[in-house]
């Protein structure tokens, strides 16, 4: 074939196949220009899943009627003038493609009516082909109408999912630009039924609860975070409350939905540790910054942003997230809500505790999740934004002794502890590794080396991790077939059986999908100090169980094991004093 111009229809509709992909993105694109022309209302009403029409209705600026024509071609924007001007767009549109494109695909018109018109324009366009501009009677604002999406390229159509999950898309859609703009009304429709509304009075939480239910949206904790070039802010779960895939993480950057999977990424660190394997959070995190910091023009969809200083803003989010969750790390208690006097989410604090212990090593925790740059301390904190003393600490406890061989009782200043001793272990172990790990874990060599011996595929699965075992501390090395020498183990683990050590790696691994490399290696610690914590069935002497307290209390997140499980159940003075009928039970 020889070289020529595609005719102008078969390349916009190339074109359209990047903006326009599936129904939701159409939805996406109509919201997007409703928002950008300042709608308080946008309604959204949508047919056989998108597939026979989507309409986008707001009440916003509208197009004057002698621009309608205009609206509805390639490259025709009134958002942007110059190159220059994409590294300070304040708009979600830009690229002025977005209503062609639909256009191109589908049988599309347009009604829309500015305040200063009496009347309102209708235009249509079928499959690309522009038709004349109509005065009809409307009210101010915009309506577009888009039917048959992909009636004219059949491939696309058969790229589409089952219904239900187009809709989903959609109902995901709408519900999360809801929450980003909590200020405008939005309404969804499917064939004609109600599925979701919000009132736009401005309260998020409010419409988190619509999203998912009040108990939910209750317990979400809020993320408020300021430096000098990025502010985040929004929602994310407690510890206790996740989800067994990512689906429910959503970010906003500069008000536009993005997908990027390094947010995502800086989000689980701040929850490293704290999670069960497999589980994750939900959040929804509003990243703010100057337009010159983004780029928002990375992808036709714009579903992807590119950060001028990546690694400040996701360490921004890791913060945000990280001190959202010490803010509020209630330990569970052994009774159902109703009974407590106080918020469950406020631990009481000693405050003669408080004045001693001005909090100077809990941000450290941040180094742990790898960030580079420093740590704020209370005292460099930006102003305005320094938060009250983290809650996830403990206050001085009190040992009363061990009870059925698991488990230590101690008393704090507002109440009674019970402790697991093997999950408290587990977390003591655990934060001396990570901090002992930048410089460098001692190994304590030992008297005899012990030999392993593996299965063929285990042996296999242990040379993998050798390298970073080697260098938490152990010295293992290849002896013979399937079998390993270990003549060093961490000091940390002293008197801890090598063997044992070495077979839960092994072991854990196994069971295991490949972790993503970055995480091997806190997981091995997770695995390591697992299997060579204190067990139940220890009996522990009294020296052994202080000292294991007094290693929780240093802990920074002393309430939970690495594996997310909790270390202890609090029983408060104020719930004794209430079941002991001290105090009038309500
Ligand atoms: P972009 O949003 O990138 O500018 P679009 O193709 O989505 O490109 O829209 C083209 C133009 O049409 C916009 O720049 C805007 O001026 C106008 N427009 C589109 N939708 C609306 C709307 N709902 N209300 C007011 N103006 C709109
Ligand atoms: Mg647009």
């Amino acid at each position: 074939m020889p070289i020529h111009l595609l005719p102008e229809e078969v390349a916009s509709q190339i074109a359209a196949g990047e903006v326009v992909e599936r129904p939701a993105s159409v939805v996406k694109e109509l919201i997007e220009n409703a928002l950008d022309a300042h709608a308080r209302q946008i309604v959204v009403r949508v047919e056989n899943a998108g597939r026979r029409a989507i309409e986008v209705a707001d009440d916003g600026d509208g197009i004057p009627q002698s621009e309608l024509a205009l609206a509805v071609m390639r490259h025709a924007t009134s958002k942007l003038q110059t190159a220059e001007d994409l590294f300070r767009i304040a708009t979600l549109g830009f690229r002025g493609e977005a209503l062609a494109s639909i256009a191109s695909v589908s049988h599309f018109s347009l009604v829309s009516r500015p305040a200063h018109q009496s009347v309102a324009a209708r235009i249509r366009v079928d499959g690309g082909k522009i038709g004349t501009v109509e005065v009809v009677g409307a009210p101010v604002g915009t309506l577009v109408r888009v039917e048959d999406l992909f009636f004219n390229v059949p491939a696309r159509l058969k790229f589409l999912k089952r219904d239900q999950t187009e809709r989903q898309q959609i109902d995901a859609l709408v519900t999360r630009y809801a929450l980003a703009y909590p200020q405008v009304h939005f309404q969804l429709y499917h064939d004609g039924t109600p599925i979701f509304q919000t009132t736009g009075n401005g309260n998020q939480r409010e419409v988190l609860a619509q999203l998912y239910d009040v108990e939910i949206s209750r317990q979400m904790l809020e993320v408020e975070y300021e430096d000098e070039i990025v502010s985040v802010s929004g929602f994310t779960s407690p510890v206790g409350l996740t989800r067994s895939n990512r689906k429910e993480i959503t970010f906003f950057v500069n008000g536009r939905w993005v997908q990027d999977t390094a947010l995502s990424t800086a989000l689980l660190q701040a929850y490293h540790t704290l999670l069960m394997v497999g589980r994750y959070p939900m959040a929804i995190l509003f990243i703010n910054l100057h337009p010159e910091e983004v780029d928002v023009n990375v992808h036709p969809t714009k579903a992807e942003v590119r950060f001028r200083n990546p690694d400040r803003v996701f360490s921004a989010v890791s913060r945000a997230v990280r001190r959202a969750l010490m803010t509020s790390n209630p330990v569970p208690s052994v009774v159902p809500p109703s009974v407590w006097q106080r918020p469950l989410s406020t631990p009481q604090i000693d405050p003669a505790w408080e004045m001693s212990h001005q909090a100077q090593n809990l941000w450290t925790t941040f180094e742990q999740t790898g960030e580079t740059t420093a740590s704020p301390t209370p005292e460099n904190l930006p102003q305005g934004t320094q938060s009250p003393l983290p809650s996830g600490v403990l206050p001085l406890l009190r040992l009363v002794g061990q009870v059925a061989m698991a488990y230590l009782v101690a008393e704090g200043p507002d109440g009674l502890y019970l402790i697991d001793q093997h999950a408290a272990h587990e977390r003591v172990l655990f934060e001396r590794f990570i901090q002992k790990k930048g410089e460098g874990i001692p190994a304590q060599t030992l008297l005899e080396p012990a030999l392993v011996h593996l299965s063929p595929s285990q042996a296999r699965l242990l040379e993998d991790k050798v390298d970073t075992l080697n260098r938490l501390g152990f010295h293992i090395e290849p002896f013979g077939p399937s079998t390993f020498r270990v003549s060093a183990i961490p000091a940390l683990l002293s008197g801890a059986d090598p063997v044992q050590a070495v077979r839960a790696v092994v072991e854990d691994f196994e069971e295991d999908e490949t972790p993503l490399q970055s995480e091997v290696e806190a997981r091995l610690i997770a695995r390591i100090c697992k299997r060579t914590a204190v067990k139940a069935g220890q009996v522990l002497s009294p020296e052994e169980q202080r000292a294991l307290l007094r290693d929780l209390e240093a802990c920074q997140s002393p309430r939970t094991c690495p594996h997310g499980r909790p270390t202890m159940i609090h029983l408060s003075a104020d719930l004794l004093e209430r079941q002991f009928g001290r105090k009038g039970a309500r």
